[in-house]
């Protein structure tokens, strides 16, 4: 029996932004400027500007299925590239500004970018790449650039340069969005290369669609119209965790902070702006965090804090529920859109427990549009039993099934990436608890294997930044002959704080960290380095480690 519903209603973006437009047509997009007032704008004006720039871009070439990048920060002019790409045919594809040049290139290349749309403050990363892009048609720039930036672009063959504004001014405010099958690609995000080359994820209007309801539930984000969100995560990390499209479904403002990611400016953001929600990864929390303990702000509105991309510490939890800022905790990768699950306690545990506060610190449980198990070293799936540890694979209807045109020639669904019967291997390692929460223990390429045992080198991290002297730890893999591999301990101290490595350890034995798990190699570093998403880059650690880069001393 076929349904009697109307299912030939194709879940696009389109209806996403029309739905935003008109309904919730008056709630605010706010651009920090770094001047005395922010850029305001609305839902409703967003919508006509994005079909003004459907317009431009239509006539600059742009068709159904012609990819147009973004290389540009968190602002109201990439929230209008968000629906006029995608809602017009076209693919829109986010370039990943903290990427290494050649890395750029190859991403913008190999998705085959007909047109870049760039901040003018970017202009002058873009430029020397142009060389390297034949495929390139058409930069568009939005806001002042340098002198020397406009000489660069200039000067660049085969391209032409136009200015946002200049190219939207005077188009028609409506654009008819053609009915596209929900199936297409509707933008592009390639990871973060930690692994190899960068992989692109081409995400479809009917993923992002459900992907933005899914961010809408209560037992997700769950904002409302009378919420304003801080969006720090970037509109280049998986679509800023969902957070422009999910918003126009339901009303709620955005402040957006360009440029401005430095502690400060975010403090002052919050207290001038007084936003409710905001959203960002560990290392951005934990920078606030200094600047708010240095120089005390009113951030009394800020009361729900989404933290994923990686561990959220127990510290920086705990830190943060004390200054009023209720952390979630989440889990996703570019390859799940982001959201894979999200921590909320059940209602059975009493708020202000130790016992809600370990469920808070988990990964949390797979919404219902996301299935989890876990895989085993023999390949065998594992029991929900909360101690058996195997590899986590994830499918649904918001979870990469391929990549897009494969990496450097390979299929586009690696073996290592993809199992048999179409499940996405994540590489993350962990356990899951009768109840279905998820506790990752470590990515599967990071855990410790010392003695044919795994040591968790997040456990340690954790434990170690609960330290009162620490202010960030990273602990990587060494080799050892006895073992296979031991664990490195390499830790930023808080100003002022005096090196001991020895009390340091002891501190771990005392935090519940077995006696053979303790690392007897520390190394003490002015900074963690750090991936183009803001996570510790244990590669760059390892390499450091290899090349004797790092003093390393015996406790
Ligand atoms: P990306 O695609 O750059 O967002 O990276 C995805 C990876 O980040 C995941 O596979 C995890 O290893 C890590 N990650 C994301 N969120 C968390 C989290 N809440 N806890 C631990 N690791 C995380």
């Amino acid at each position: 029996m076929l349904s009697t519903m109307q299912d030939d209603v194709p879940l696009t973006i389109s209806r996403i932004l029309r739905h935003g437009m008109t309904v919730h047509g008056d709630a605010r997009i706010t651009t920090w400027t770094g001047e005395a007032e922010p850029h305001r704008t609305t839902f409703r004006a967003t919508g006509e500007r994005a079909a003004q720039l459907a317009h431009a871009l239509a006539e600059l070439g742009v068709a159904e299925g012609d990819v147009t990048g973004t290389l540009m920060w968190n602002n109201a002019e990439h929230v209008e590239a968000y629906f006029a790409v995608p809602c017009m045919g076209a693919v829109l594809h986010t370039l990943n500004l903290r990427l290494p040049a050649d890395q750029l290139s190859y991403i913008a290349r190999h998705a085959g970018d007909k047109v870049i749309l760039v901040n003018g403050s970017l202009a002058g990363l873009l430029a020397p790449l142009l060389p390297h892009l034949p495929g390139l048609e058409h930069v568009v720039v939005s806001g002042p650039m340098a002198e020397e930036a406009r000489t660069a672009l200039a000067g660049a063959s085969g391209v032409r340069v136009h200015e946002y504004e200049e190219l939207l001014a005077g188009r028609p405010t409506a654009y008819d969005w053609p009915e596209l099958d929900e199936r297409r690609a509707a933008s592009l995000c390639y990871t973060s290369g930690t692994t190899g080359e960068p992989k692109g994820v081409a995400y479809s209007h009917r993923s992002v669609y459900l992907h933005s309801m899914q961010v809408n539930m209560a037992e997700s984000m769950g904002l409302t119209d009378a919420d304003l969100s801080l969006v720090i995560v970037p509109q280049f990390h998986c679509n800023s965790w969902g957070l422009p499209h999910a918003v126009f479904m339901t009303g709620v403002s955005m402040l957006m902070p360009d440029r401005f990611l430095q502690p400060g400016p975010i403090a002052e953001m919050i207290e001038r702006e007084r936003p409710t929600h905001a959203a960002a990864v560990p290392t951005i929390w934990q920078g606030l965090l200094a600047e708010l303990t240095a120089n005390p702000r009113d951030v009394s509105t800020l009361t729900q804090v989404t933290i994923g991309g990686s561990a959220c510490p127990s510290s920086l939890m705990k830190a943060f529920d004390d200054l009023g800022m209720r952390v979630c905790h989440a889990w996703g990768m570019t390859e799940t859109s982001p959201l894979g699950t999200i921590a909320r306690p059940p209602a059975t545990v009493v708020p202000g427990s130790d016992e809600e506060f370990a469920y808070r610190l988990t990964q949390g449980r797979f919404p219902a549009g996301v299935e989890g198990r876990l895989i085993g070293p023999d390949g065998t799936e594992l029991p929900w039993d909360g101690e058996s540890a195997g590899e986590l694979e994830v499918r649904g209807p918001w979870i990469a099934g391929a990549y897009f045109g494969g990496v450097d020639g390979d299929p586009s669904r690696p073996e290592d990436k993809f199992s048999p019967d179409g499940w996405l291997r994540t590489g993350d390692v962990g356990v899951i608890s009768p109840d279905g929460y998820l506790t990752l223990t470590d990515r599967a390429k990071d855990v410790i294997k010392s003695g044919g045992e795994w040591i968790s080198s997040v456990e340690l991290e954790n434990a170690l930044m609960a330290h009162p002297d620490v202010a960030e730890a990273a602990v990587v893999a060494v080799p050892d002959e006895k073992w296979g591999e031991r664990p490195l301990a390499t830790v930023v101290l808080r100003n002022g704080a005096a090196v001991d490595f020895a009390a340091l350890r002891d501190h771990l034995a005392g935090s519940g960290i077995a006696r053979w798990q303790l690392p007897e190699r520390w190394a003490l570093v002015a900074e963690v380095p750090k991936t183009s998403v803001g996570k510790l880059d244990k590669k760059v650690l390892r390499g450091q480690h290899a090349a004797g880069e790092l003093e390393v001393r015996r406790v």
